[in-house]
């Protein structure tokens, strides 16, 4: 009894499906993981934890915040498709980079794909997209140019963390050299120090 207490989700799920498959979904900290059904190794269950965690630690708006809780994380039943976001969110089944916010970028796609009025075609962030293109300051081929829509994902996600791997690498590289998009990414998601 103490088990059906402690893990419900888990338990009920493998009751109602097939034993070959896993947890339907599972709770974590206010987020929701959809398994689509299929178990995954407890490294990869570990690591997309620790993806909302990245999440979790971030300094949004209670309004921004609220919404990337509601966002129900769809775990790709193929382990070679990608993370993505428009209508939903889906990652990856796969161990990602401790430091890499790849939850968080998706979620940012999220946002902007319901929150942001013409989506990634918004004129002011189209305009800021080619202003950046135009300026010279970040590799042409950077993936944070490839569109507005990664442009905004890669420059937002870089603020909120304050890092990434890849262009404009830091939050201080971006307010420094893109001050107008640093307001716009502040204004838009209710990010603080
Ligand atoms: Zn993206």
């Amino acid at each position: 009894m103490l088990n059906l207490i402690m893990q419900p989700v888990a338990v009920i799920a493998s009751v109602a499906a097939p034993a070959q498959q896993g947890p339907v979904e599972t709770p974590y900290r206010g987020h929701v993981i959809d398994w689509q059904g299929k178990l995954a190794s407890p490294d990869i269950v570990k690591s997309i934890e620790q993806q909302i965690d990245l999440v979790e630690a971030v300094k949004v708006s209670p309004e921004v915040m609220a919404f990337f809780r509601a966002q129900r994380i769809l775990i790709n039943e193929d382990p070679e498709d990608i993370s993505r976001a428009g209508l939903r969110t889906f990652l990856a089944r796969r161990i990602h980079p401790a430091d890499n916010p790849v939850l968080l970028h998706e979620l940012i796609h999220r946002w902007t794909f319901d929150r942001i009025p013409g989506r990634a075609q918004n004129p002011e962030l189209v305009r800021l997209y080619e202003a950046a293109r135009a300026s010279g300051d970040f590799p042409a081929n950077a993936y944070m140019l490839k569109n507005p829509n990664e442009f905004l994902a890669m420059t937002a996600s870089t603020v909120i963390h304050g890092r990434a791997a890849r262009p404009p690498f830091t939050r201080d590289n971006v307010r420094k050299k893109l001050p107008e998009l640093y307001a716009f990414i502040i204004r838009e998601f209710g990010f603080h120090e």
